[in-house]
Parts: C-alpha cells; structure tokens; sequence
C-alpha cells in the first residue's frame, strides 16, 4: 500500500480484494501517515526567504524585497501578514503541509503588500501575475469552509 501526492491530487494505493469498510479505514490510515511525513518536511525559514525571493523575481520584477521571511504559530485567522515599514512576512504554520501553489499564493500575497497596502484594485492587478490566485483562494476558502462543518477537520471527534 502506498499514497503520494501527484499535483494536487492524492493517490492512495490499495489492493483491489479489500471491503469498502477496509478501504475507508486504510485510505484514512495511509492519508494519516502521508501528512506525518509531509508536515515533517517543512521548509526552514532560509529557504522560505529565498524562495519569496524567487516569487519576486518571478512575478514582480524583484522589486518586493523582503528583509524577513518566517513562520509564525500565533497566527490563526489570518494565513499571511507583513509589516512593509520592516520588509516582514510571517506565514501562518497552518500553511504547512498544503500545496505548494497555496503557499506561493500566500508569499505572493503578502510581497505584494509591500508594494501595495490594502486590497484596492492595484494590489489585485497586481496579484494576478501569480497565475493560481485565483484557485489558491478557492483552496483556502474551502479550508476555512471545512473548519465549520461540524465534522470538519477543526472538530473534535470523541
Ligand atoms: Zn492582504
């Protein structure tokens, strides 16, 4: 048995003779194993700074420059948050462990705020050269969607 991630699919493998009752209880032990593993592959904070540095280049000409790049686990409402004044992001380490384009989105966010406060028109615009904002968001909403379901992953199971 084995489960990996392909885009933002997950793939989990099993043996076609199981029940469906055996499927359900494996498919929730191997989804298990692969965030335990996932969450302990987390990008360190030098390498969070230059991959912002990358999305900068990449997407904004290199002109956001941040000073600071770091995760934070005081944030619970908000994903992302900067102090252009200090050139600081913080990411929520809720992120951790959710696809790589939802993070660059949020990277990318939050470098554009230190090109642009506030979310007039400009800073969209300026957003959309990130090409998945749009499907980052929807990831992200949903994440937050879930949350309120009661049976949703922020709720107790006991
Ligand atoms: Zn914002």
């Amino acid at each position: 048995m084995s489960a990996y991630r392909e885009g933002d699919r997950t793939v989990v493998l099993i043996p076609a003779r199981m029940s469906e009752a055996e499927e359900k209880r494996w498919v929730t032990v191997m989804l298990k194993k692969l965030a335990a593993q996932e969450s302990k592959r987390v990008l360190g904070d030098a390498e969070l700074a230059e991959r912002a540095q990358r999305l900068s280049d990449q997407y904004f000409g290199g002109r956001a420059r941040p000073a600071s790049v770091r995760w934070v686990t005081n944030q619970n409402t908000r994903w992302g948050s900067c102090t252009p004044a200090e050139g600081s992001i913080r990411l929520s380490h809720r992120l951790q462990g959710m696809p790589e384009y939802v993070v660059d989105y949020v990277l990318c966010h939050e470098l554009a705020h230190l090109l642009v406060p506030g979310h007039g028109p400009r800073f969209w615009r300026l957003l959309e050269a990130y090409p998945r904002t749009e499907r980052a968001r929807g990831y992200l909403e949903g994440v937050v969607a879930a949350d309120r379901l009661p049976h949703g992953p922020g709720a107790r199971d006991e």
